[in-house]
């Protein structure tokens, strides 16, 4: 069994760095064009190094600088991607950023911040995206289906998050946004699911990992004993596109290591 992602585009947003470079690397490893985007002219580099890996390593893509959070600047992105190569087959709606707050302290520019990257920058993506899945019907030498969406949602779709109400908020309406979208778009051979990773070593949360103390007391929330890393994801991500999944639609996925059993209910609670 094999899986393959041959002839086919895919835009990871949030590409140049943790999860999203991950994905973008395993679409890669499966055959797909991969459009790694990022957010700023600062991580153009970081961008740059992720295209390099998959380039050596015999695929294909590039890199494209767009503000998820915004309606003109995604626009684009799908224009050019699209003029570039064709069409566009997977999109992964990953970009996310936190900017943590006690909710009586959390101020509104920190709300609309993480609002507009992680929940509307996956509905301005995923309008982007049917539009052109449905422009272009099913082609069955790409896929059996007529497109794939992933969202990149988070354990916190389900599990409460106290200081990150904002953060928490996203993920809980991605479920809807990503359940919604499968049953209005079933009919049409469009598929679309959430991953929802645990903890994943990334810089989005360096502060839980990167002393020994805070790694013990984060290990405690997860059964399986250790911190996820971004294949992980990008392992269910090329999956989850690949025809192998084509019955799997408006689901999510966990990938946590046993952290939504609630860890701490293991001795009795
Ligand atoms: P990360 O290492 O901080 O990467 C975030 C990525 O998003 C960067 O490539 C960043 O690029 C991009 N980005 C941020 N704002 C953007 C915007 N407005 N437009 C386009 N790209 C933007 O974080 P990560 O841990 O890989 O997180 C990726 C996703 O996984 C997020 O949705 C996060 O909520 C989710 N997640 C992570 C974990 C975890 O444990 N790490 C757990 C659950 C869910 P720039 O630097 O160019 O802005």
């Amino acid at each position: 069994m094999e899986i393959s992602l041959r002839n086919q585009v895919a835009i990871v947003t949030g590409a140049s760095s943790g999860i999203g470079s991950g994905i973008a690397k395993s679409l890669a490893s499966a055959g797909a064009v991969v459009i790694i985007n990022h957010s700023s002219e600062r991580s153009l580099v970081e961008a740059q190094a992720v295209l390099k890996e998959i380039t050596d390593a015999g695929g294909s893509g590039m890199t494209y600088q767009c503000d998820v959070s915004s309606e003109d600047e995604v626009v684009k992105m799908f224009r050019d991607v699209i003029s570039a190569y064709q069409t566009v087959d997977i999109l992964v709606n990953n970009a996310g950023i936190q900017k943590d707050a006690e909710f009586t302290k959390m101020t509104l520019d920190q709300w609309n911040a993480v609002i507009g990257v992680n929940l509307t920058g996956q509905f301005l993506c995923a309008r982007e995206a049917i539009k052109e899945f449905l422009r272009r019907g099913i082609d069955p030498s790409r896929s059996i289906a007529c497109g794939k969406i992933i969202h990149i949602s988070s354990v916190h779709e389900i599990i409460p998050w106290a200081g990150h109400a904002n953060y928490a908020s996203s993920k809980g309406a991605v479920r809807m946004l990503m359940q919604t979208l499968a049953q209005e778009y079933g009919a049409n051979k469009i598929r679309v699911n959430s991953i929802c990773p645990g903890a994943i070593q990334t810089p989005i949360n360096k502060g839980a990992w990167s002393t020994p103390e805070a790694l013990d007391s984060l290990l405690k929330l997860i059964p399986y004993n250790r911190i996820g890393q971004p294949e992980d994801i990008g392992n269910m991500a090329a999956f989850l596109a690949s025809d192998l999944a084509d019955y799997i639609s408006g689901t999510s996925i966990f990938i946590d290591g046993g952290m939504t059993t609630f860890e701490s209910f293991s001795t009795g609670g």
